[in-house]
């Protein structure tokens, strides 16, 4: 029988909104009160721009909606995996000869890329004949792809799980938790899925023996790595998989008691997920440990009443669940699954007010749910940091929560946070690191890009000029 949160899949907008406007209890004193909040935060990270990520800073100079920034996406999606160097050339000139590129600044990579792109787009100037031109091309190459890979490093902790542990040290001593993520999008093959079980398998080891400074770190499990066929239409043979082999998972993190937190990926797969998830939580072995998790999508319709089903989930099993409430990383992808699919609604709110707004009304639930379970807020929006923390204050207090930010995001406003500085106390702050090689990042960040350059998000908006966009308030729009 499907879960009751299912019938929300691709209900009315307007009816979904209704409801959670109704279950936000929102007033003048509190839009006003999180207002000013959103304010100081916004100041403070324009203050310190030192605090901003590499590719926050590169944002703000090449915006995705500008000549540069396409031309700067279109290369990082396709030049490391063009096989042929007539064809990446092409690629290069084509793309670099689009608008403007400053060699200053102060940021590594926009001096990299600055200095990259411009000595790429003067050299193959130069050299139009082929002869020629063969002999620069290594060079060349080298540059832009080296460019590129340093802006995706920005994103990652480093190759290896060993790397990432050192790296992670830093940040450990200014107080942050940390999340490990194994870099991959979903297993294709058998063997794909066998590698990336044990590249979780032996993370889990070694974080589990790490000295930890404060507290243990966890790692974080995408389903779609542990089953080449995890589709709802061979569900009789990846779900008792999958459930298999995140148990194990399961077990490892709970003998080095760390926390495991399970992706959340495609809309279509929610429901096999909650399948999977459930019947793990289940299990009597694990009881005790209440380092499982999962993290659900505010911009899915059915994220709210979903909430519900966690809950009864707890009660059920006698455990705590660790929750990360997400908006959703994909929001392009969906609508346009849903187009092609032809079906009748969007499983996914289509305007980023009701996004945000869905955001909010879950993260009041969780909070009012704080006995059994354990919300964390992943988001790097000023404005709906301001609000969770004035949710929390009138749901029982600041305690039994934390935020959640991307390793490369979110630092200036995050440090501000952990260290109670404007804020009414300080509240833990766990990072979201990947770990992986230059191969399995660049979808990675291809996502990152278009997310924080589309021109709803709050990165895009804080960076530019009118700040107002970016404290927008949901429950007005
Ligand atoms: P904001 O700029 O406030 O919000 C941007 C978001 O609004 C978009 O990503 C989209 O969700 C939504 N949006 C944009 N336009 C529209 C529109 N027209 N209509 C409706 N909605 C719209 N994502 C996952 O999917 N799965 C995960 O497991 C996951 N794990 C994460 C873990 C952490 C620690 C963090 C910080 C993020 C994680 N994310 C994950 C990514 C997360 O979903 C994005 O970071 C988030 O969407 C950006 O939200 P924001 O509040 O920072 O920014």
């Amino acid at each position: 029988m499907p879960p009751p949160f299912a019938t929300d899949h691709l209900s009315d907008e307007a009816i979904c909104v209704a409801t959670l406007l109704s279950a936000l209890k929102w007033d003048n004193d509190r839009r006003l009160r999180i207002a000013l909040q959103a304010e100081r935060f916004v100041q403070h990270i324009r203050d310190h721009k030192g605090g901003l990520g590499e590719i926050e800073t590169f944002l703000e100079h090449y915006p995705l909606g500008s000549p540069e920034g396409l031309a700067l996406m279109t290369l990082a999606e396709a030049l490391l995996r063009i096989p042929d160097a007539a064809t990446a050339d092409a690629l290069i000139a084509e793309k670099l000869a689009a608008g403007t590129w400053k060699t200053g600044g102060t940021s590594g990579v926009m001096k990299l890329a600055g200095i990259g792109v411009n000595l790429a787009r003067k050299t193959l100037g130069s050299f139009p004949d082929s002869a020629e031109r063969s002999l620069i091309r290594p060079l060349i190459h080298k540059g832009a792809e080296e460019a590129i890979r340093r802006i995706g490093r920005q994103f990652v902790v480093g190759e290896n799980i060993a790397d990432a542990l050192s790296a992670a040290k830093k940040l450990e001593h200014q107080g942050y938790r940390m999340s490990y993520d194994m870099l991959g999008e979903g297993a294709r093959t058998a063997a794909d899925a066998n590698r990336y079980f044990e590249r979780y398998a032996a993370a889990a080891d070694i974080i589990g023996k790490a000295e930890s400074l404060r507290q243990k770190s966890g790692v974080s499990v995408k389903l779609s790595a542990l089953h080449p066929r995890y589709s709802w239409t061979q569900k009789d043979r990846c779900v008792p998989d999958i459930i298999d082999r995140l148990s194990q998972l399961c077990r490892m993190a709970a003998e080095s008691n760390i926390s495991l937190t399970v992706d959340a990926e495609e809309a279509d797969r929610l429901e096999i997920s909650w399948e999977i998830i459930s019947a793990v939580a289940r299990l009597p072995d694990l009881r005790g440990w209440n380092g499982f998790g999962l993290a659900i999508q505010a911009y899915d319709k059915r994220c709210f009443r979903l909430i519900d089903a966690i809950d009864d989930l707890a009660v059920e099993a006698g455990r705590k669940i660790q929750v990360r409430l997400v908006k959703g990383a994909d929001w392009d992808t969906e609508i346009k699954r849903a187009q092609v699919a032809g079906l009748p609604d969007y499983p996914v709110f289509t305007r980023k007010a009701n996004t945000d707004l869905s955001y909010l009304a879950s993260a009041r639930k969780l909070l009012a749910l704080r006995e059994r379970i354990y919300p964390m807020f992943g988001t790097h929006n000023a404005h709906t940091v301001a609000a969770v923390l004035d949710m929390a204050a009138d749901t029982g207090g600041i305690g039994g929560f934390e935020f959640q930010r991307l390793y490369g995001m979110g630092g200036a406003l995050y440090d501000m946070v952990m260290a109670g500085h404007q804020v009414p106390a300080s509240v833990p702050v766990s990072i979201y690191a990947p770990i992986g090689s230059h191969e399995d990042l660049l979808p990675y960040l291809i996502r990152r890009m278009l997310e924080n350059g589309a021109n709803t998000s709050f990165v895009y908006h804080v960076l530019s000029a009118g700040h107002d966009a970016a404290l927008k308030d949901p429950a007005k729009d």
